[in-house]
């Protein structure tokens, strides 16, 4: 962690206090959407499979839930990859990955799958298992709502490098490898499949860039729209509108242009549970609000968390026609807008607490 020096600038925004909201995150903000080293899932659905098929289109993210009747009719295969784990995909996406990893092959480039799908069971006995041995809280923030990942449709697929013979799996040593990971990208609509988890979406898809994570949609003109466009899935199904984003980092003597733009993808990625908000401007509040006051105020928001570290932005957005789900007001312009995020000497940043 960065040591501080700041300057004894005592002057504490009261009317912010006061106006900030009280409500607690309901969600992680970008917590990857991948399924844990832990998760074997290996029951295979396709017994169950039903002729009707599944959607191909079917948007599952943080505010939109897998169908229910998605696992009666989805058919999978399940195989062992390079590191002898069990990976199971939704059939017509395993077939459409097999040649896509063929293409890759024929320029040098080798990939695996490290994770595709895991069922909302499963992902609910792992939600369990966390709440009896950390907490509530703490599995929130960690876990992935149950019957809110992509990974449960099957069509979500997580690749990791072969470099040299030797597996990249780790999300940081992977996300080294530029060249490779754009080569990778430029032939995924060839196949059907389309980039997820663009950078600098995060407000819309919710989650930070993921490289890895590619997702079948089984209409390769679609794919290639979606691609050359450089849009999010929501933005394509008309779930989100793009806007000119401005971010306001400001001037800080304490934090580096680095650790603001951290804060600003967790901001980005909770902001994506406004869906269909079109978020306009976010602006760094300043060195002023990091005081002790303030410090004790959101410590004591989350007393296990030990922050030692504090921030707040403004936000301008306009919401949709249809809010429910919300406390939003509908076709609202909100200004000013307000995020407190913190830290402590060991985690990231995290939204503690956001409103007016
Ligand atoms: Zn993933």
């Amino acid at each position: 962690m960065k040591t501080t020096k700041m300057k004894s600038k005592v002057f504490i925004s009261i009317v912010s206090l006061l106006l900030v909201g009280v409500f607690m995150i309901p969600l992680a903000g970008c917590t990857a959407d991948n399924t844990a080293k832990e998760s074997k899932a290996n029951t295979s659905a396709a017994d169950k499979a039903k002729a009707d098929g599944i959607d191909y289109m079917v948007l599952v993210n943080k505010t939109n839930k897998l169908p229910d009747d998605w696992e009666k009719k989805l058919e999978t295969v399940t195989f062992t990859n390079s590191v002898k784990d069990r990976v199971e995909v939704e059939k017509k996406a395993y077939d459409a990955y097999l040649k896509l990893k063929a293409d890759l092959e024929k320029d040098g480039v080798k990939v695996d799958l490290d994770s595709a799908r895991r069922s909302v069971k499963e992902q609910q006995r792992i939600m369990d298992d966390f709440t009896k041995e950390y907490g509530a809280d703490y599995a929130a923030k960690t876990v992935a709502k149950p019957g809110y990942s992509e990974h449960h449709t099957g069509l979500a697929l997580d690749l990791y490098l072969i470099v040299d013979g030797k597996d990249i799996t780790e999300n940081e040593d992977m996300i080294k490898y530029t060249d490779i990971w754009d080569t990778i990208h430029s032939k995924l609509a060839d196949y059907g499949f389309i980039l997820r988890y663009l950078d600098g979406k995060e407000h819309i898809t919710g989650y930070g860039y993921e490289p890895w994570h590619i997702r079948y949609i089984d209409d390769v003109n679609k794919a290639k729209v979606i691609t050359d466009k450089g849009i999010t899935f929501e933005e394509y199904l008309g779930k989100a509108k793009s806007a000119d984003l401005k971010i306001d980092y400001g001037k800080s003597k304490i934090y580096s242009k680095e650790d603001l733009e951290d804060a600003v993808i967790q901001l980005k990625c909770q902001f994506a549970n406004y869906e269909g908000s079109v978020l306009k401007n976010i602006r760094y509040a300043g060195d002023k609000v990091f005081t002790n006051k303030n410090l004790k105020w959101i410590n004591k928001k989350d007393p296990e968390a030990k922050y030692t570290q504090v921030v707040e932005f403004f936000t301008d957005f306009h919401t949709p026609k249809d809010t429910k789900g919300t406390t939003l007001e509908p076709d609202h312009e909100y200004k000013d807008y307000q995020w407190w995020l913190a830290r402590t000497e060991d985690d990231g940043w995290q939204v503690v607490s956001f409103g007016y």
